[in-house]
């Protein structure tokens, strides 16, 4: 028998471009045993999946060390602050003027044959010292890799600088280390710069909790607080866990989770979210999750990992620099070989930069990402965007999605059966309406359906109390079923009334109220018609502006499904001004979307979770409404909206657009740049000395490109 596989959260360390996750990812995937690895350059971490009887942490930690990194604490906590960058705003100003000046020199010093008459009064031991002091981190790395038979980016222009420095081109080989050590610095910045915006993110969240115990309020690290336990939050504080008020009144500011400035009330009964603010007024709370499976702790865990979900330009571009480096080498063999001319094959093997490509994706994704996190926007992966970026259908869904999600019962249609009249006591002086409404709101008390809660308030408001249901069954897209005080209750769609005799009078109120855009509850007590219930719904009102916007944004079908009758959905769809499909089960849901793909579109879902999870997960980017609080929706959605607000959707659209430009415009420009650099470094056109010089500019163009979407709204 197979052992169940593994997955393990490994931290790594001494990662600072994007060559090194190759090179983790290739040497935890040789291991016998490893059945897949993601490595995140941001999160600084390798996600394996392993059969634990082949293969352990240990030899993972000696594949990784084999290969030039180290393996940090596995600890379950997020890694602490602290390890902060040392590559400053300042140092990166600073570094840029240097950059320019020296450029400039080398320009005109190249121009007036200075070098020559420079280098030619430095006695060479002088300047052989000078360059290896300068050059010294790099060759170290390039050499140590070398030793494990690793090909990196210096690499190249190493071999460069060493040719250069044989040619007796001091200059040139000084210039070459001096910008391999500022494509160095770029890089670690921008990297660092990636990963602050994670650990901005995870900082967030408070470290301790003040846990009430024997009476005792006691602050304790937050691994130390259970579910259970009652945490006492003050006026101002961040709350520490997840958890449902018991006692006390705060104005809570949910920012963090959901974007939305504006704080909400809560009071006993309330549900509160890890990482926001309790303003006004403290709180008690008890404790449901803690740490990493909070919802704030998911949403951080999902935007780490959101680097494992590529964008197929990264692919590409991946493949792309593990064949650019060899063919940059035949290259300057051939320039050599052909022209016979030393200099210009300096020139090829000093102007070549793989890193930028390697870069020109994930920082602008990750920049992104991260952005848009901190606006209640969760986004699984470059590949989302990629994709949102270019599809042309979407598809709605309309309970909770649509509409507020918070429907109200407008009326109470009842069938006064005799036997539900003469029901035990406690029903007995009661309407025919409020015994049924009992009913009903009692068969519908574990359910999350929206419709289940509006039942259940209007029982509420109405003073009724609920009875315990016996056997509840849940039938996702039609209704429930249960035993309530002895009667068999069935509350749900016309689907529950299928085949049952019906008065046709009953059909006619049904219908009328149905073209009033309510949706309707028939309630079935031990399988007789006993009544109808009617709820209606408000649209969200921003969707209509939405739903345009993305019209014009280019979505050509737009479409509402609805598991509601067809009257609703047309009332409903009418208002939108988009098509719809009524009457579906959410199997039918998910074969819509199958049927558009088959048709080779790309399609988009928005839903809440509740009932159309599977297809939000089969559609190319699922988007989840609402999603704080929502596990199933966080888990199913490719996107999830931890705010309820419909202006996100043509947002998120947006987002990708810019994204991709931003990524396909780093692309586009670095491979330009190599392209145009090497071809006239071949021909002789470009000095080793100027080439060298501008080697490092793609990357600081690349920086400079992607970082405005850090800044975006
Ligand atoms: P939508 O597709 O509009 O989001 P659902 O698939 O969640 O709607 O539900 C479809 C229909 O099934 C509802 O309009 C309602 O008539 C019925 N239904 C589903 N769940 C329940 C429930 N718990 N109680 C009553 N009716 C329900
Ligand atoms: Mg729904």
């Amino acid at each position: 028998m197979a052992k169940p596989l593994e997955t393990l959260d490994i931290p790594i360390q001494g990662m600072d471009c994007a060559d090194c996750t190759l090179h983790v990812q290739r040497a935890i995937a040789a291991l016998p045993g490893v059945e897949a690895v993601d490595v995140f350059l941001g999160s600084e971490k390798a996600i394996v999946r392993l059969d634990p009887a082949q293969v352990d942490l240990p030899a993972i930690r000696t594949a990784v060390e084999h290969a030039g990194y180290s393996v940090g604490e596995t600890a379950s906590q997020p890694p602490a602050a602290g390890a902060e960058s040392n590559i400053s705003r300042p140092l990166l100003t600073l570094l840029g003027i240097v950059f320019g000046a020296v450029l400039f020199i080398v320009v005109v010093g190249e121009w007036l044959g200075l070098f020559e008459a420079i280098t030619a009064r430095i006695p060479w031991p002088l300047s052989l010292a000078i360059v290896l002091a300068l050059g010294y981190p790099v060759f170290r790395k390039v050499f140590l890799a070398a030793l494990r038979g690793q090909v990196i980016s210096h690499t190249l222009m190493t071999v460069g600088a060493a040719a250069a420095m044989l040619a007796g081109e001091w200059a040139t080989a000084l210039v070459v280390v001096f910008f391999m050590r500022v494509g160095d610095y770029v890089e670690r910045f921008t990297t660092e710069r990636a990963r602050r915006l994670l650990k901005d993110l995870t900082s967030l969240a408070p470290q301790t909790a003040r846990v009430e115990r024997d009476g005792q309020e006691l602050e304790v690290p937050i691994a130390e607080v259970a579910p259970g336990d009652i945490v006492v939050v003050r006026p101002g504080e961040k709350i520490p866990v997840d958890g449902e008020v018991v006692a006390g009144h705060a104005v809570v500011d949910q920012a963090t989770i959901t974007g939305e400035s504006m704080p909400v009330e809560a009071g006993p009964g309330a549900q509160v979210f890890a990482a926001t603010l309790a303003g006004q007024g403290s709180l008690k709370v008890r404790t449901e999750q803690v740490g990493q499976d909070t919802t704030f702790g998911r949403l951080v865990k999902l935007v780490e990992e959101a680097e494992g979900n590529k964008a197929e330009v990264q692919r590409i571009a991946d493949r792309f620099s593990a064949y650019y480096l060899p063919v940059v080498a035949v290259l300057a063999a051939l320039t050599f070989l052909i022209r016979r001319d030393p200099m210009a094959t300096v020139a090829v093997l000093v102007v070549a930069c793989s890193c930028s490509f390697a870069l020109a994706t994930p920082i602008a994704m990750l920049a992104s990402i991260g952005a848009a996190a901190k606006h209640g926007l969760l986004i699984k992966g470059g590949k989302y965007l990629e994709i949102l970026d270019k599809a042309d259908v979407l598809l709605i869904d309309k309970t909770g999605t649509l509409t507020l999600g918070k429907p109200q019962i407008t009326s109470i249609l009842s069938f006064g059966e005799a036997n539900l009249l003469a029901g035990p006591s406690p029903a007995r002086s009661r309407s025919d309406e409020l015994t049924l409404l009992q009913l009903a709101a009692s068969a519908e008390r574990y359910s999350e359906h929206p419709l289940a809660s509006a039942v259940r308030l209007a029982a509420v408001q109405r003073g009724l109390e609920l009875y315990e249901p016996q056997g509840f069954q849940s039938y996702p897209g039609v209704g429930v079923h249960a035993g309530v005080n002895g009667y068999r209750v069935s509350v749900g769609n016309r689907r529950i009334v299928e085949g049952l005799a019906v008065q046709p009078n009953t059909l006619i109120q049904a219908d009328t109220l149905e073209a009033q855009g309510k949706t309707l509850m028939y309630v079935l007590v031990d399988d007789q018609l006993a009544g109808i219930l009617a709820a209606e719904d408000t649209l969200r009102e921003e969707v209509p502006h939405a739903i345009q916007s993305l019209q014009e944004m280019g979505f050509r079908r737009v479409e509402l499904l609805t598991g509601d009758n067809a009257r609703t959905a047309a009332a409903l769809a009418g208002q939108i001004g988009v098509e719809y499909r009524a009457g579906l089960l959410p199997e039918d849901k998910i074969a819509i979307v199958k049927e558009y793909q088959s048709q080779g579109h790309k399609v988009v879902m928005v839903g809440d979770g509740v009932n159309d999870a599977p297809a939000l997960a089969q559609a190319d980017v699922g988007i989840a409404m609402g999603a704080a609080g929502s596990d199933v929706a966080v888990e199913a959605a490719h996107i999830a909206l931890l705010r309820d607000d419909w202006s996100l959707v043509p947002e998120v659209v947006r987002i990708a657009r810019r994204t991709l430009r931003v990524v396909k415009g780093n692309i586009y420009f670095t491979a330009f740049y190599n392209l145009a650099g090497l071809t006239l470094a071949a021909f002789g056109y470009l000095p080793p000395i100027l080439a060298a010089a501008v080697q490092s500019l793609p990357d600081l163009g690349i920086l400079a490109n992607s970082s405005r979407l850090l800044k975006h709204r």
